[in-house]
């Protein structure tokens, strides 16, 4: 079903194809180059990543269950769940995203015919936005995506993961409590016409409101913030 619609989705392919990919591909990295508030976002970001493979790592072992890491960027979270034996679909309306991904993958997985013992897996990566996304998978995680869409587009992005989603769906998202000290600094995170896609920040009980309208509830909660960068994190379970 198309739940984005038209212009939203193209603006946020094309961004995220061009001057949002090296954008992003440099806060999501290692290098030196970055100024201090890209820095500090690829601080907040991390954590966000470690609290989710915390979250998921406290219902078990990840070894062999099955993850859809829809909009999954340069691979920030399908790498450190691969090596934890996750078998994951890693998927992302940019091209450019999935190519790093896979780059990334390919050499920080180095899965070599000398350890055919090892249960890493490497990600199957996919151009695909997540509203095409079909299937079915025991977990699905969709971080800091939906900062890039209204909250109605969001209410249907949440319900088809939902619906993707054997026992948990985790989403991360610019909480709206935030929403004053965001907007000040909303000029330094998408500085400049081009750079620029909307930011669009999301009220916790909106998400949560979505995830019962498809008969989902919200079992954890997570919070990480930094200077410039906020993200709640909630993991729901079929109600
Ligand atoms: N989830 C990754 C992470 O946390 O490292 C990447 C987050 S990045 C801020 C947002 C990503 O969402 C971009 O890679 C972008 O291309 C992707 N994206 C945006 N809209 C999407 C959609 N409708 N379907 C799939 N991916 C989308």
């Amino acid at each position: 079903a198309e739940v984005v619609g038209g212009s939203d989705k193209e603006v946020v392919r094309e961004y995220f194809n061009g001057t949002g990919f090296q954008r992003w591909k440099k806060i999501y990295g290692e290098t030196d180059d970055v100024n201090k508030v890209q820095l500090d976002i690829r601080i907040g970001h991390a954590k966000t990543v470690e609290s989710v493979v915390m979250m998921l790592k406290e219902d078990g072992s990840l070894n062999g269950v099955t993850v859809c890491d829809a909009g999954c960027g340069t691979g920030s979270l399908s790498i450190p769940l691969a090596k934890e034996g996750a078998v994951v679909c890693a998927s992302d309306i940019s091209a450019a995203m999935v190519q790093e991904a896979q780059a990334k993958a390919k050499e920080e997985l180095q899965i070599s015919d000398t350890s055919p013992s090892s249960s890493i897996v490497m990600p199957k990566f996919e151009v695909k936005d997540l509203e095409s996304l079909d299937g079915k998978y025991d977990t699905v995680v969709c971080l800091d995506v939906l900062i890039h869409y209204p909250q109605d587009k969001a209410d249907a992005m949440i319900g088809h993961l939902a619906s993707l989603a054997e026992n948990r769906l985790i989403l991360s998202f610019a909480p709206k409590t935030f929403y004053y000290s965001l907007l000040k600094r909303i000029g330094e995170l998408f500085p400049g016409p081009s750079k620029a896609t909307r930011a669009y920040l999301h009220a916790e009980d909106d998400v949560e409101r979505a995830l019962q309208k498809v008969g989902w509830k919200i079992r954890k909660r997570g919070l990480t913030t930094t200077q410039f960068y906020f993200a709640k994190i909630v993991e729901a379970v079929p109600a």
